[in-house]
């Protein structure tokens, strides 16, 4: 067993470390108070090929693979938690879905800008009757002649309110003769007919990642845009958020990791009653703690994430490492906060954004309760 990581993929993480620090730490409080759309970084993030790490160069990729990927979401969210859920949704779910299910055509035109961030991904398959219970879906996809014809709304849609995030897989139910319920994945350009950007919803947090309803109206998209098997729709993205949800946690890492070392610094250098807070045995513990989780957490995502670069079942390990370090992630930045004092509350301290900017985590690519509901299933399947 080999703990290390390669060369290449400590080159990548550092390399994005450094970019991270220089370009998005001095931005993120900014662009989280003004709500902004990030798209110098974006720009940026683009030329350094963040957005295509794990794809071959055949497609505009770097050609690595998904441990490199996710020490690098790990990196970017440090410092804004919004980048690094723009890199799951357009990365290792939209644009890995359509490099495993799209055809050789569909990679050209729509895989190729995505990979190489001159295009941003998104996905659709919430809906305001369908969350949790996401095969409930109640849009709907009609063939007529040439063109599929969709009709439904989708709610919370992460990256869509960008400018240049230009498709959006959508998921809808096709009714055929022998099924009414199967469920298809269909590539949809937002400059289609038919196709709304709804209301941009004022969050808690994540200011800056551009989430918006989805209408569509008779949205009409050519025959050729279904991705995929028409009758797997529905297992080809559950498939592929099986890694949103590795990323998920690695994000939940690196925001943890990030309040940690301010937190640390803090106790080092704040003094009460003659001496650094760090010299009392309860902060140091709390510390201690902190430390413990995220190691684990951190090396859970990247087993994870190396089972699935080996082609391995990896099911049990990335829902493991979703539900352990987004849990893991609310308890580390609220001790962090607690271990700033007073001073946590008050936004110059990055800790207090953090704080708020956790608790989605444990939302998104699946619930908490979901995870445990998955995990509880596989269990009983399970030999060690
Ligand atoms: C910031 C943000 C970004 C998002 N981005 C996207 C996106 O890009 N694309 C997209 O399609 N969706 C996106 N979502 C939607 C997200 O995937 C859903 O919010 C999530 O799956 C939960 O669905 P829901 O909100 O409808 O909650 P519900 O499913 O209504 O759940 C409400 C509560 O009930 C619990 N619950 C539900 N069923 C069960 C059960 N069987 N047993 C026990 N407890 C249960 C849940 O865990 C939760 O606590 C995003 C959400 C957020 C907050």
């Amino acid at each position: 067993m080999d703990f290390d990581l390669t060369k290449e993929q400590k080159m990548i993480r550092d390399e994005v470390r450094n970019f991270a620090r220089q370009e998005i730490a001095p931005k993120a409080e900014e662009m989280e108070a003004t709500g902004d759309y990030p798209y110098g970084i974006l720009e940026k993030m683009a030329e350094l090929g963040l957005m295509g790490i794990p794809f071959p160069e055949k497609y505009g990729g770097m050609g690595s693979d998904w441990v490199g990927m996710h020490l690098c979401i790990e990196e970017v969210s440090k410092f804004d938690i919004s980048l690094g859920i723009l890199l799951d949704v357009t990365t290792s779910v939209v644009a890995q879905e359509i490099f495993n299910f799209g055809t050789e055509d569909q990679k050209k035109k729509w895989l190729i800008p995505i990979v190489e961030g001159k295009e941003i991904g998104a996905f659709a398959l919430t809906e305001p009757d369908s969350g949790s219970d996401a095969g409930a879906l109640a849009s709907t996809a009609v063939l007529k002649g040439d063109e599929w014809v969709i009709n439904g709304t989708k709610q919370f849609i992460t990256n869509i309110g960008l400018d240049n995030a230009s498709v959006v897989l959508v998921a809808a139910k096709v009714e055929s003769d022998e099924n009414k319920n199967i469920i298809s994945t269909f590539i949809v350009p937002k400059d289609a007919p038919g196709f709304k950007l709804g209301k941009r919803y004022s969050k808690m947090s994540w200011n800056s990642s551009a989430t918006h309803e989805v209408i569509l109206q008779d949205c009409r998209v050519p025959k050729d845009n279904l991705l995929g098997d028409p009758k797997r729709g529905y297992a080809q993205h559950l498939a592929v958020l099986e890694t949103g949800r590795i990323s998920v946690a690695a994000i939940s890492v690196g925001a943890a990791q990030a309040c940690f070392d301010d937190a640390l610094n803090y106790a080092l250098n704040r003094c009460q009653f003659g001496q650094p807070i760090y010299n009392f045995q309860s902060i140091q513990f709390k510390l201690a703690d902190m430390a413990v989780a995220i190691e684990l957490a951190r090396n859970q995502y990247i087993k994870a994430a190396w089972l699935k670069d080996s082609g391995r079942k990896h099911t049990f390990e990335a829902t493991v490492a979703k539900l352990y370090a987004s849990e893991m992630a609310e308890k580390v930045v609220s001790d962090a906060l607690q271990i700033h004092g007073g001073s946590g509350f008050m936004n110059e301290y990055a800790v207090s954004r953090v704080y708020k900017g956790i608790k989605p985590l444990q939302i998104v690519e699946g619930t908490s309760e979901v995870q445990r509901i998955v995990l509880g299933r596989l269990i009983t399947k399970r030999k060690n």
